[in-house]
Parts: C-alpha cells; structure tokens; sequence
C-alpha cells in the first residue's frame, strides 16, 4: 500500500506515520528527517536546506522531488511505502503522480491529519525529538519513559530550531498557503482520508487502521 499523510505542522504526522509503517512493515520517507540528516552531515544538500528550513520555509519543489525520486528507488519501497511531509505544495504532488505513472505505481490512501490552528502552536512547543534516530515525542502526549531520554537508544531528546514560536508562525503560514490546497487537489482524486487529529495519539492511530481496513 502505498500512502501519503498530510497535515499542518504539529498535527502529528511523524508519530502517526512511525506507529503505521510499524505496524504495516514498510518504510516512512520522510522528507523533513532526510533534510535534517543532510544539515546535521553538512552536505551540500544540508547547505541549501539549513537556511530556509530554519526560517520555518519551504525548500524548493526541485530539491525534494529529487530526494523523493531516490527514495522510491530503495528496494525496500517496492512493496509499499508511507510518504511523511511529501507533497506539501500541488507541484510536488503532480511530480509524484508522475513519478507513481512512470512505475505503474498509484497512492492509494492519502490521510489528512486535521487540528485546528490553535491547538498547533502548543503541540509544537512541547514537541521533543531524538536527534540519533529521529523518533519523535511530545512533552505531554506521547513522553519518553524516561524524560528527556530516547526510549530506543538513550540519546537526550532535542527542540527544533524551527519548533521556536517565531518560526511557527512562518510554518503555519507556508501550510497555510502552499499545503493546505493539496486537500482540494486529493478530494478530486477520491483518494483522501480525512482523520480526527485532535484525540489521543492511539483514537488517532485506531482511526486509521480503521480507515485503511489494516
Ligand atoms: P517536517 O519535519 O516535515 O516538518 O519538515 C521540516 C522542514 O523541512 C520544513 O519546514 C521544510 O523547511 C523542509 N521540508 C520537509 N519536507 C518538505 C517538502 N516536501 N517541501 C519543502 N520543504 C520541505
């Protein structure tokens, strides 16, 4: 199955997505953890990325879609993959469609994460991920058994930088006029699943599996 979430910043896609290809067995490509991998390595990619990413915008359709490209190459994505953060503007999602045609693949399911704006500021700032392995937290929501420590490998949990209220605000503001259209864009392909996201992380996840009958 192949799966595409979508959702403002903060709606908890990553938590949502990991538990997912848990438990589906297949790989989450996400696009905000490659950047950052790339900025932590300082490539060139990472060079491009850091500014704009810390400012809270959006990198250029062309750097993603590349990375999104070689993603589906990996020969673990044959059998079905969950996109996390990808599209999130309509040109992306038309360079998906055509990557999908040129494989004979489609998306099959694309759940919408919906939370309205004011609950989203404060998800945010108490939102903690490990910087080792990219496993996300919330302060409140979803905590380490330990606090400030990841349960997979020990590592202290960080705060993005562009989790700050000022770059927030830039976020919400991206999602707002670049990403939100792709609901519209989904609704006439009859493929969106609109999801409840402001329960609990497991009504959250419950509600999916329902969704997607797996
Ligand atoms: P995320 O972890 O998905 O919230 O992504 C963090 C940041 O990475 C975003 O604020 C953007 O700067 C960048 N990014 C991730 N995915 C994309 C994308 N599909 N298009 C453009 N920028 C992206």
């Amino acid at each position: 199955m192949n799966l595409v979430f979508l959702g403002p910043p903060g709606a908890g896609k990553g938590t949502q997505a990991t538990r997912l290809t848990e438990r589906m067995k297949i790989p989450q490509l996400s696009t905000g953890d490659i950047l950052r991998r790339a900025v932590a390595e300082g490539t060139d990619l990472g060079k491009k990325a850091k500014e704009l990413m810390d400012a809270g915008k959006l990198v250029s359709d062309d750097i993603v879609n590349a990375i999104v490209e070689l993603e589906l190459m990996r020969p673990e994505a044959k059998g079905g993959f969950l996109l996390d953060g990808f599209p999130r503007t309509v040109p992306q999602a038309k360079a998906l469609d055509e990557m999908m045609a040129r494989r004979s693949m489609k998306i099959d399911h694309v759940i919408s994460l919906e939370v309205p704006a004011e609950a989203l500021v404060d998800r945010l700032a108490g939102r903690r991920s490990c910087p080792k392995c990219g496993t996300p937290y919330h302060v409140k929501s979803a905590p380490p058994r330990q606090p400030g420590i990841c349960d997979k490998d020990n590592t202290p949990l960080v705060q993005r930088p562009d989790d700050q209220p000022d770059r927030v605000r830039q976020r919400l503001i991206e999602y707002e006029s670049k990403t939100a259209p792709l609901n519209d864009y989904y609704k006439t392909k009859a493929v969106i699943r609109p999801i409840d996201g402001t329960k609990e992380p497991e009504a959250i996840q419950k509600q999916i599996v329902k969704a997607l009958g797996v």
